[in-house]
Formats: C-alpha cells, structure tokens, sequence
C-alpha cells in the first residue's frame, strides 16, 4: 500500500508548549477522558477536553475513552488511547494481523457501513468548515459491495528481519519494515506474485538492499495487475545496474507465475524516499500492461499512473460523465489529467476535449491512450494547468466543461481565477481531498459558481480517504 502522508499534526514534537494559562491547564502525560463525536481526516476519533479538540487515533464516535495527552498546542490536543469506558457497537476486530504497526490502513477497526457513513462525515465536516455550508447537497457515498482485495498495485520494500528476507512498508515515522505479505486490502494475485518473487530472490540468493550500508541490490518489488486483461507487470527497482542471476530470476518467475507477462527493471540509486528511478530496463515480455476502464483502453508503462481501484474509478468516472452532462458540442478541459483518463472517458461524447499535466511522461501515455481509445478529439499538453488555462483564456479559448482533479493540495488559485474568468457552464471538481475541495469550493461560489451536488466515493475502503465528484455550475 502507499503510505499515508504522515500528518504534521500527529508526527511533532511532543513537547508541551511554555504554558500561558492557569493551573488547570491539559499538559503531555495527563490521563483524560473524552467522548468522541466524530472520524477526523486522517481517521482519528474527534472528541472535545476542556474546549480544545483531542485527537486519538483508534477512539470510535460515541466511544467514552480514556487516553493519555502526547501534545498540547492552543486549539487541539493529541492523546494515546489507553482505554475504552464505553465501546462503540461500529467497533469490529480488524482481520490485519499487522494493522497497528503498518500504518497503510485507519479505519480497520470499524464496520464498513460505519466507515461509509464517516466518510460522508468527513465531507460535511469539511465543508461546514471551509466553506460555511451547513446545507450540502451530498449524495449518499458510493462503496463497494466487497471492500477488500480491491488495490491492483503494491510497491512493497524488501529487507530483512533477523534472518528472513520480508516485504513490506516503514512503519510510519520509523525505519522499522513491516512485513504485509498478505495485505488483505491487495487484489490476492498481487500478493501471490510479489510472495513468490521475493521467494525467488532468496532461493538464487540476490542481494537484497540494506538501507543503512548501501549495500546490496533489489530494493523493491512493485506489481500491477490489469484487472481486465488478468495480466501482471512485475518490475523490481535495484540499487545496481546488473542484478546477479537475472537470466535464472526471468526464467524462474516465467515458469512459476504464468500471468506475469512483463518483468522489468527500474535502476533506483539515490537515497530517496522516491521508490522508481529514472531508468527503466524491459527484462523480458511486453513493455506495457493492458488495461480497460468501461470501453477505454490503457497500456500502462511500469512507471505510468493509473487509478488503483478500477471497480471504483469506474462509478467516479461514470458521476463525471453525469456532471458533465455532453452533448457532443462540447470543449472540455481535463485540467491534471495524469495519463488522459478523465479526458477519454469523456472523449466519445465531447466535440474536442484537452489535458494538461505537469508530467511529460505521463503526457505521452495520455496521447498513446488516446490513439489506442480511438480518441482523435482529445488533445494532450505539458504544462502547469494554473499557467495554461489562464493562457488559453486570454486568447480566447472558452471552454464549456471544465473537469480538474488536482493533488491532494488542491487548485492553484490563478487556476481558480481563470475559471471564474472562463466561465464554463459546468465546472467538474474530482477530489482527494475534502479540505481543499471545500476550500476551492469557498472561492468558486463566490465567483459566481453554485453547487449542484456532491458525489462521495470510497475509492479506498479501511483507510480514511475519501474521492467525491462534485458539479458547480454558472449562477
Ligand atoms: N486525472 C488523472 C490524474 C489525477 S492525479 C486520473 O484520474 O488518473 C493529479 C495529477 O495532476 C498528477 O498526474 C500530477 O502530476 C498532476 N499535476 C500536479 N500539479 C499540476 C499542475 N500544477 N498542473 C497540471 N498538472 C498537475
């Protein structure tokens, strides 16, 4: 799994902050009590201790908990749980045997109705927050009817644990790997190659890299599954630029893992915490993986972005098309439009639709993509979309639809302005991320915008994100 984003909030120091106030001021070590109300952003219960919001990460809302304070800052504490006075009937045993120390997953501990329900939550919280709209036009969050197994992609470390070779993510903050081999929120063909790869590497004894010495060669073993074509990639991101035994590695995983039909190699020297380098080496079979969302076709290079719940992308993708509302007259902007998926999806209905994306790599795919869809209308073009639109704008380019689906920071704000300017009569806003969403949405309603409806969906059951589609439309 990826890593969450460590939040600044909870990774701090947990020192105490010279205290302004009086005696019965909260301070670090302090035993509280605390009744939770709601699941805070990064999955944490969200409860209230002498008027200051205590966050504790595994408290339930309606939970009565006790905890003990890690930090004290002006207008919020954190807390450790400690204990449970009053138990939440959402509180399930979470089936991850290593889910307190991976980090991967928050909300394991609570039923999946629970979580939905807490994710609509976060997206009102949100917005009742950053864009003082107490009357939000949610509609009910799309799930999925089996919530595990569902990720086509993992990147797992590999490194060793006493004397066993291990797969695995840093346990968040710490250079301690953990070993998910069976990670239950992977799709099982993942976990079956990615067991059985590392199990390779330790019978024809390559050398595994070790983070601290430098020393030694395969890094990491990433694996994506087309969910459509049952086709596997395998590359291996190595520290050297020739693995020791690669002839017998290619031979061995072929015969072993019949529906790996790429096997590549992704040179990664640097000290980094990015896992892929820049050079990438096809070791045997084809060069991309075949993949399908509803009817548009993808070839995804090992490096290539691609959205890593296909089930789910797929309803997302549908509540775009329903924003967007084409006719076939349409100029649509797919504004950060990664490897074109957004822009295709729409293309068949549109009259001409045009990306941008900062990454040329990604650029490249978007047009292949386009070629293979069939997708003559879709243009594809490099660049930053807050530089592009405006530029577009000012001579004289109006779109009719726009769609952005920005980083987790959200839109730049000359982006924002430009829409105002272009005044497309659809602007579709696919998100990550609620806090920015709703911020966005604070600027865009008073440029002139109205929210027509919010579409939350769970795109990554266990953890606390949440994806929402929403359509603004001109006033
Ligand atoms: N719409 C795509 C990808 C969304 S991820 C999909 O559904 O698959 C967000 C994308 O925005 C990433 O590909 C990132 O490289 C790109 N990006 C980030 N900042 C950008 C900017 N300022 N302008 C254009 N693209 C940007």
């Amino acid at each position: 799994m990826n890593k969450v984003k460590p939040h600044g909030r909870k990774n701090g120091a947990s020192r105490p902050r010279p205290s302004l106030g009086t005696a019965e001021d909260v301070k670090v070590g302090d035993r509280i009590v605390v009744t939770i109300k709601r699941i805070g952003i990064n999955g944490e219960g969200v409860g209230y201790y002498k008027r200051k919001a205590a966050f504790i990460d595994g408290a339930l809302p309606e939970e009565v908990v006790k905890a003990t304070v890690t930090k004290v800052e002006s207008s919020f504490l954190t807390a450790k749980l400690v204990g449970i006075e009053k138990k939440s009937p959402d509180r399930v045993k979470p089936p991850c045997p290593v889910y307190e120390s991976c980090g991967g997953c928050q909300l394991q501990h609570m039923s999946y109705p629970a979580q939905l329900r807490a994710k609509e939550e976060i997206v009102r919280e949100s917005f009742s927050r950053y864009a003082k709209l107490t009357e939000l036009p949610l509609r009910p969050i799309l799930g999925m009817e089996d919530p595990w197994g569902y990720r086509n992609k993992s990147q797992l470390q590999v490194g060793r644990e006493g004397d066993r070779v291990i797969t695995g993510l840093y346990s968040p903050g710490t250079h301690k790997l953990v070993d998910i081999a069976g990670c239950a929120v992977q799709h099982p063909v993942i976990n079956q190659v990615t067991g059985q790869v590392r199990d390779i590497l330790i019978e024809l004894n390559i050398p595994i890299y070790h983070e601290r010495s430098r020393q030694g060669v395969v890094r990491t073993i990433v694996a994506r599954v087309g969910r459509q074509s049952g086709e596997v990639q395998v590359t291996l991101i190595t520290a050297a630029d020739r693995i020791p035994q690669q002839q017998e590695l290619v031979k061995r995983i072929r015969v072993n893992l019949p529906m790996v039909t790429t096997i590549a190699q992704n040179i990664n020297k640097a000290d980094s915490p990015l896992i892929f380098g820049e050079k990438t080496v096809l070791l045997w079979g084809k060069e991309r993986l075949d993949e399908m969302l509803g009817e548009v076709r993808f070839s995804l290079s090992p490096r290539a972005f691609f959205q890593l719940n296909p089930e789910q992308t797929v309803k997302l993708y549908d509540a775009v098309s329903e924003a967007a509302a084409l006719t076939g007259e349409e100029l649509v902007v797919d504004a950060y439009c990664g490897s074109g998926t957004i822009g295709l999806w729409l293309a068949p209905q549109a009259h001409e639709v045009r990306g941008v994306e900062l990454i040329p790599e990604a650029v490249d795919d978007a047009r292949r993509n386009a070629r293979d869809s069939g997708a003559d209308n879709a243009r594809f073009y490099v660049g930053r979309a807050e530089k592009l639109l405006p530029e577009w704008v000012r001579s004289g380019i109006r779109p009719d639809v726009v769609v952005v689906d920005p980083p987790r920071t959200g839109c730049e704000r000359p982006l924002l302005d430009a829409v105002i300017t272009a005044q497309p009569e659809r602007l579709v806003y696919v998100s990550c991320n609620p806090s920015t969403l709703a911020k966005d949405c604070k600027v865009l309603l008073d440029g002139g915008f109205r929210l027509e409806w919010i579409q939350p969906v769970d795109m990554f059951p266990q953890t606390s994100h949440v994806e929402c589609c929403a359509l603004l439309t001109r006033k």
